[in-house]
């Protein structure tokens, strides 16, 4: 929902391009040196969308029969069509953390499987999220700790980093920390930076090298694909500078929201820009409220789970956030 700012549509304009096909556009290069010494990665490579870079990292590190071990209710598992086995003949193993949001090692662990045994197959790789797809954020220990247990069997792990900054952000560390516990991440340059579209891919040479290969598979090589990259620079700077405001914006709404009866909220989980809640009233409910709040041009999802979902960025201040909390309150 964000849009690119003037300096980014300045920056479009005046984008020196090439073809990227052929690695001849400059802003396009730029924007990978940036994103991959972010980082910390070798390489990084420039893709349309998150869907593609996850589906560019899975064909690299997976082969068909193989095993990929997962969060049940991760973007990969719930928003991306099947693609992991309908492109890449993979198997999803997904497993439903126990004891927090994010996967323990004690989750994955008796799950992994070697392939020695004939019946089994082996265990291709595992993904991670960070920030979660509910906005709740993975400490950097657990990742350290599966890490340790990937190298023990000889797993890749990628990581889906759609909002790696967000959770960086959030547990006070640089990206680098994160990022350095897996073998490729992915990151996107559009949602919460800003960036009209795009998203990176970052891991050693091999692996990127590989990873441009199913791009170009999926249909995305592209041109002079500078005009989009040159924005996207300016995402990694201003528009990481930005997610300070729109964690403290959601803070302010959860307050504000968890104040209101009928409202059901848990402040511990508003750990980066998402707000959920649940309308706990005679005759209300959520479907109802994102009705009213559409009627004064204020845009939720569709519920999903029973709840709805607030997501703050940079097309919200904090008036906005007042103006939100009067109309639930109106609603209840
Ligand atoms: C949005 C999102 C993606 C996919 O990004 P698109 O650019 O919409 O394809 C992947 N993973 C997570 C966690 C996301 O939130």
């Amino acid at each position: 929902m964000t849009l690119p700012t003037e300096a980014m549509r300045q920056a479009m304009a005046s984008a020196e391009v090439g073809d990227d096909v052929c690695n001849e556009d400059p802003t396009v290069q730029r924007l990978e040196a940036q994103g991959a010494q972010i980082l910390g990665k070798e390489a990084a490579l420039f893709v349309a969308s998150g869907v593609m870079g996850n589906q560019c990292a899975l064909g690299v590190h997976g082969k068909p029969g193989e095993e990929v071990i997962l969060p049940e209710a991760c973007h990969v598992v719930e928003h991306e069509n099947a693609t992991v086995a309908s492109l890449w003949g993979l198997v999803t193993r997904t497993v439903t953390p126990t004891r927090a949001t994010y996967l323990l090692p004690e989750d994955i662990e008796p799950r992994l499987r070697r392939g020695d045994d004939l019946h089994e197959p082996r265990t291709g790789l595992i993904v991670l999220e960070n920030a979660l797809s509910d906005g709740t954020v993975m400490p950097v220990e657990p990742m350290r700790q599966i890490r340790a247990l990937a190298d023990d069997f000889g797993v890749k792990i990628h990581l889906d980093g759609a909002r790696l900054f967000n959770a960086a952000l959030s547990l006070g560390v640089e990206p680098v920390e994160i990022a350095s516990q897996v073998d490729s991440v992915m990151i996107c340059l559009s949602k919460g930076l800003g960036a009209p579209v795009g998203s990176l891919l970052a891991g050693d040479e091999r692996f990127v090298e590989a990873a441009r290969r199913r791009r170009k598979m999926l249909g995305g090589g592209m041109r002079q694909v500078g005009v989009l990259a040159a924005p996207a620079i300016l995402a990694l700077t201003d528009g990481r500078a930005r997610l300070a405001t729109d964690h403290e914006n959601a803070r302010l709404l959860a307050r504000g929201l968890s104040s209101l009866k009928g409202v059901v909220l848990d402040l511990a989980s508003v750990q980066t820009n998402m707000v959920w809640i649940r309308i706990d009233r005679p005759g209300k409910s959520c479907d109802d409220l994102v009705h009213f709040l559409a009627q004064r041009g204020i845009h939720t999802y569709p519920p999903m789970h029973r709840a709805v979902r607030f997501v703050t960025s940079s097309q919200v201040e904090a008036e906005d956030i007042a103006v939100l909390i009067e109309a639930v309150a109106d609603y209840l």
